[in-house]
């Protein structure tokens, strides 16, 4: 058995709870949201961070996974949102299958942490 949660979840064997989905990805709540709205968009394709997945995936499926990312950060604020990735461990990065987390609902500060 696949023992990715991530994988899992876009395979849906795990619960989650789901804003959107397109060909290539799906975009969940976060567990321990950061703001007030947080979302996670996962590519159903495995890979553990960005530099692997545009490796193996082809640029539709690259831009499928920016795409919705997009849509649901728009969809969250009329006002703005953001979207980061964490890749290993100077990144921050603590799930190894690629996501991208979009935040949003509130004023986001810069530097980030
Ligand atoms: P990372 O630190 O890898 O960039 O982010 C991992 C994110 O996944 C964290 O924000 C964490 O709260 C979230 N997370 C971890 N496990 C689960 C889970 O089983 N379900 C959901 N919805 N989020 C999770
Ligand atoms: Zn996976």
């Amino acid at each position: 058995m696949n023992e990715c949660i991530f994988c899992r979840i876009a395979a849906g064997e795990l619960a989650a709870d789901v804003i959107a989905r397109n060909d290539v990805a799906i975009a969940i709540r976060d567990l321990n949201p950061q703001a007030p709205e947080h979302a996670l968009v996962i590519p159903v394709k495995h890979a553990d961070n960005l530099g692997d997945y545009v490796a193996i995936a082809g640029a539709a499926e690259v831009g499928g996974l920016l795409s919705l990312a997009s849509q649901v950060g728009r969809s969250a604020s009329p006002s703005g949102h953001r979207i980061v990735v964490n890749e290993g461990g100077d990144g921050g990065q603590t799930v190894h299958h690629l996501h991208l987390h979009v935040l949003a609902g509130r004023r986001m500060t810069w530097p980030p942490g």
